[in-house]
């Protein structure tokens, strides 16, 4: 795998595609965004860690740029931009039969989706638990550690899982092979699922949403819905674990302080992931004959916001 492609280098895209680069590899960031494009090329990509600011040289280009075939193509654009993002690849011959395609984006369905383009064992679904922001064009800021779990789409492993977990660990992105990354995804969807439509829509950090009394109440009912469908889609969850999940992340010292995604995405004037997360859910439910009004009832309340807020 010597061509690397990181399609969507926003926040996160700008941290995985910086971090194999450092280790060597030949990477390229695609995005949109021009004025980001433009900044990257003509004065580096700037990166503020806790500990330096210092600027690294990484080509980016917009994607009808895009002039050669990829072997590893790793997707992180917002979720509803992948596919069209994907598309425009597959036109200009950045994706062959033989480029592995790897989604680190949040949320639920990307395999499904993806494989209406190539097929499942192409595909590499991924979670991770590293962060990134963005100061503004070509300005990248970089804090904490994480991890990323990974797992061929259809299951199964071959020699590109190996090859795809020594690049993320030449990157010192500590990644890991998994045998059930479904489980993960959903996890992680959940305390998406639960923390960003209810910080969004109450206008709370995570900590000052834990602090009603009754907040338990309003939390459960929303896992038991995902529990339930996640187990439909033969994927088995604890709720306990998962409440507990996500009440771990309420002191000021975890994640208490901030705002989550949906929140800053949303009051930017960009549209939210929630189709994705709850809006997922729901449509899972409809199709599988499962209540889910909790979930339904929130992708319809952001929709409402994003009427209001998005440019
Ligand atoms: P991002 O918004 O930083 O970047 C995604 C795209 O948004 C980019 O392709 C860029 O073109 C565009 N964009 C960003 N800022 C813009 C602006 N000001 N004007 C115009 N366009 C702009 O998104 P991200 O945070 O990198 O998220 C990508 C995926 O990774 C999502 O699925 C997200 O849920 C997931 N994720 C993010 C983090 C994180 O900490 N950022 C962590 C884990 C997973």
């Amino acid at each position: 795998m010597k061509k690397i492609a990181i399609a969507g280098a926003g926040a996160m895209g700008g941290r995985i595609g910086s971090q194999i680069k450092e280790a060597g590899y030949d990477v390229k960031l695609i995005d949109t965004w021009e004025e980001h494009v433009n900044a990257i090329n003509e004065k580096g990509l700037e990166i503020q860690t806790e500990t330096e600011t210092y600027t690294l040289q990484i080509p980016a280009i917009l994607p009808h740029q895009v002039n050669e075939t990829f072997d590893l193509v790793i997707i992180l654009t917002k979720s509803m931009h992948a596919e069209e993002m994907l598309r425009t690849l597959y036109d200009k011959n950045a994706i062959n039969e033989d480029t592995a395609l790897l989604s680190m984006m949040n949320g639920l369905g990307h395999g499904d989706r993806l494989s209406a383009i190539v097929p499942k064992t192409q595909i590499f679904l991924a979670v991770t638990m590293w962060t990134a922001g963005l100061r503004g064009p070509g300005q990248l800021l970089l804090e904490g550690q994480g991890s990323i779990e990974f797992q061929r789409a259809d299951g199964h492993a071959d020699e590109r899982t190996e090859r795809i977990n020594q690049i993320f660990n030449d990157a010192k992105l500590n990644a890991t092979i998994s045998d059930n990354v479904f489980k993960s995804i959903w996890s992680k969807a959940t305390l998406n699922s639960v923390l960003n439509p209810l910080c969004t829509i109450l206008d709370k950090t995570i900590n000052e949403f834990s602090q009603y009394d009754k907040s338990r109440d309003i939390v459960e009912p929303l896992i038991a819905e995902i529990v339930a469908v996640a187990e439909a889609k033969g994927v088995s969850l604890n709720a306990e674990t998962l409440l507990k999940k996500i009440e771990a992340a309420y002191p000021n010292e975890a994640q208490g302080l901030h705002y989550p995604s949906m929140h800053q995405d949303l009051y930017h004037g960009r549209y939210t992931e929630v189709d994705y997360l709850n809006g997922q859910i729901a449509k899972y439910g409809r199709e599988l004959g499962i209540a889910t009004p909790n979930n339904e009832m929130l992708t319809h309340l952001i929709h409402e916001l994003e009427m209001k807020h998005v440019k």
